[in-house]
């Protein structure tokens, strides 16, 4: 049997990698460059590529098609393969029908890589034998090639749910649906909620929907759906005072703050319960859990002033609960590429908590139109060194200075990753300039 992949990332590699495995004739199609890395990998492994283009010619006559969750639906070359017949599904899907452990999926626009970490981290610590990946890192494909874990822990995006047929995890989770990639889904949110959904498709008796049960878009999503799985909504009142073990009712120690993240703590808990941890074993993972860097990361702090990058949240309900969790005054840094942002939401948080926002983009008109009134002080600049200084000079001891774009970062950046990375640097070089002179002193 043959397969086309189109997409040559960690997914597509992934997908090529397990196909070959299972002694499908593979041919991989990038319509850009693919990274050297990878395509060291397709020859090594003997599977043919192209890039800068599709040949429609080489692909038709393959049995079906994996593409990346990068690529969107409406993309000529899926378009023209859909034409001839071809059935066009995501990695996952394609990792799925070759796994047969125990899947839990989980989706949402804002908290997925937290709370799958979390989980991950809780099963790891416990001693299951668990894995991670999808969204994560590493391919779900790609982990398939070498191993077969009683668990699987998958982060996984509306794009990839968009195109799967079977998949069917054991446990599923929609942590929230917020505007979020909405030009990928016509600006229409219910679109993109919908896509979302898609990871109960094929739930049945035997699975488990663990969701936000206050989460207005997904209760109306859900409300259309014909249930068959075990449903357990999480509501706010589960988590607002903490979370309390089962055995004694004390409070779990949880290593991560800020509500939204007793949230994603909740659900992970929610999980290790299903699966039978003890509370003990949750209450040790709970505890020890370190998150990824760029999410609500503790930098260092100078002079008194506490210094976070929240570089990851690139839309507007993650910088929401980033300024509700911050109790000080907040210089706030913020900006980016607009993904049609709309800040009714955080007026009311910038209005009590922010002194000066300072933008960090090419073009912040939007930004400081819908702050102009409420925050005092507003600047800009495209320089993350003189951010990071002006913010220093805005701020009193005891205050927080937070980078919290709510924008995504291709302007001035390559990624988030980039623009966290170089934020972090420029705050440790700034410390170490003040303590250089004052040593002088
Ligand atoms: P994702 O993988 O969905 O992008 P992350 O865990 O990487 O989510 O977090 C992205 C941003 O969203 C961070 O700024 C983080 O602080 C914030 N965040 C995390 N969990 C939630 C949540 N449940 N609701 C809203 N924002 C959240």
């Amino acid at each position: 049997m043959k397969v086309a992949i189109i997409g040559g990332a960690e997914s597509g590699i992934g997908a090529a990698l397990l196909a070959k495995k299972n002694n499908y004739e593979v041919f991989v199609s990038d319509f850009g460059e693919i990274p050297e890395k990878y395509k060291d990998e397709l020859r090594h492994n003997e599977i043919p590529f192209e890039e800068k283009g599709h040949t429609i010619e080489r692909l038709i006559d393959a049995g079906f098609v994996i593409k990346s969750p990068g690529v969107p639906d409406t993309a000529p070359v899926l378009r023209s393969l859909k034409k001839e017949g071809l059935k066009v599904i995501s990695e996952i899907e394609f990792g799925y029908s070759f796994y047969s452990g125990k899947l839990i999926a989980i989706t949402g626009s804002n908290g997925k890589t937290t709370t799958s970490g979390l989980i991950y981290h809780v099963l790891k610590n416990a001693g299951r034998d668990v894995e991670i990946g999808g969204n994560y890192g590493i391919s779900f494909a790609r982990i398939l090639t070498e191993k077969q874990p009683e668990y699987m822990v998958l982060e996984v995006s509306s794009f990839q749910l968009d195109t799967i047929d079977q998949f069917k995890p054991d446990i599923a989770l929609v942590l929230n649906i917020t505007a979020d990639h909405l030009d990928r889904y016509e600006y229409d949110i219910m679109k993109y909620g919908a896509a979302k959904m898609r990871i109960i498709e094929n739930q049945t008796e035997e699975e488990t929907f663990v969701f936000n049960g206050d989460d207005p878009i997904i209760a109306a999503l859900y409300a259309s759906k014909k249930r068959k799985e075990r449903s357990i909504p999480i509501r706010e009142a589960d988590y607002a005072e903490g979370i309390s073990s089962k055995e004694d009712n004390s409070k779990f120690e949880i290593s991560i703050k800020g509500k939204h993240n007793l949230f994603n703590a909740r659900c992970a808990v929610e999980v290790a319960r299903i699966i039978g941890l003890t509370e003990g074993e949750i209450a040790s993972g709970l505890q020890s859990f370190k998150n990824e860097p760029h999410r609500m990361e503790l930098v260092d702090e100078i002079n008194g002033v506490k210094f976070i990058n929240d570089s990851k949240a690139t839309n507007v309900d993650s910088v929401f609960y980033a300024l509700d969790a911050i109790k000080s005054d907040v210089i706030w840094i913020a900006g980016g590429t607009d993904k049609g942002n709309d800040y009714t939401a955080l007026k009311k948080l910038a209005k009590q908590k922010v002194k000066a926002l300072i933008c960090l983009g090419i073009d912040n008109q939007k930004l400081v139109q819908s702050f102009a009134e409420l925050i005092p002080i507003i600047i800009e600049s495209t320089k993350v060194s003189n951010v990071v200084d002006n913010a220093l000079d805005l701020a009193s001891a005891g205050d927080t200075v937070i980078l919290s774009p709510a924008c995504a970062s291709f302007d001035l950046f390559e990624n988030y990753t980039d623009r966290g990375d170089q934020f972090k640097r420029s705050v440790l070089e700034l410390k170490n300039k003040i303590s250089r002179k004052n040593r002088k002193i």
